[in-house]
């Protein structure tokens, strides 16, 4: 999964920045938000944490543009404790939730995990399919109730099509869930690591669809 996180304050997006990539996101950081915006029109993200007090664009301009152009991508907004305006605000120009500065990061981390869960339909904090089931904010992974080994960025790509089940993920947008603008891509990674998975997993979890990408079915009940 991939965030963008719009934030000015050094301090605060640095440590945002880290507690995210720590949680297994892939993490663009704009300190503006006109960056911000850019960043928005320029690639798919599946959240967005935005900061309302931005240089050279607010995030509520943000926020707006973002509407205006019909993308429904997730947003968390940050604001400062004296603007319940702002908040409201926010909201109804199509913020999902809001946190008001200082927050708690653990608290931060649950409210992203549960607007993604949200924005997939989903209740329930497990992804499941048959025998296998993950753990989103425990970030494990279990195949008929044993722990299966996985790393950060095959838990990246299963997660991308667990939550997304029944629809097909080009190999581009899964390298898009992965990596961030400061990782170098690795060639035939996704290959690599739906290869593994299928390893680990079973191999008739994850299928190809030769050309367009991957996909794991909806299960039929
Ligand atoms: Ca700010």
């Amino acid at each position: 999964m991939r965030v963008l996180l719009v934030e000015d304050d050094a301090q605060l997006g640095d440590g945002l920045k880290a507690a995210l990539k720590q949680e297994g996101y892939a993490v663009d950081w704009a300190t503006d938000g006109e960056e911000g915006d850019l960043a928005l029109r320029t690639e798919p993200y599946d959240i967005v944490v935005l900061d309302l007090g931005l240089p050279h664009k607010t995030g509520l301009e943000v926020l707006e543009e973002l509407r205006k152009r019909g993308s429904d991508v997730p947003v968390l907004i940050l604001t400062a404790q004296d603007t319940s305006k702002d908040r409201v605000l926010g909201l109804d120009l199509g913020a999902d939730d809001y946190m008001t500065k200082p927050f708690n990061i653990d608290e931060l981390c649950a409210r992203i995990r549960s607007i993604l869960r949200r924005a997939h339909g989903r209740a329930a904090p497990l992804l499941t399919h048959g025998d296998v089931e993950m753990d989103v904010a425990g970030r494990t992974v279990t195949l008929a109730g044993q722990t299966v080994e996985i790393s950060a960025k095959e838990f990246a790509v299963l997660h991308q099509l667990l939550e997304n089940q029944g629809r097909v993920m080009s190999k581009g947008r899964l390298e898009e869930s992965m990596y961030d603008w400061e990782s170098e891509l690795e060639s035939n990674a996704v290959e690599v690591y739906v290869h593994h998975l299928r390893k680990k997993l079973g191999k008739d979890l994850i299928r190809t669809i030769r050309g367009v990408g991957y996909v794991i079915d909806k299960e039929v009940s």
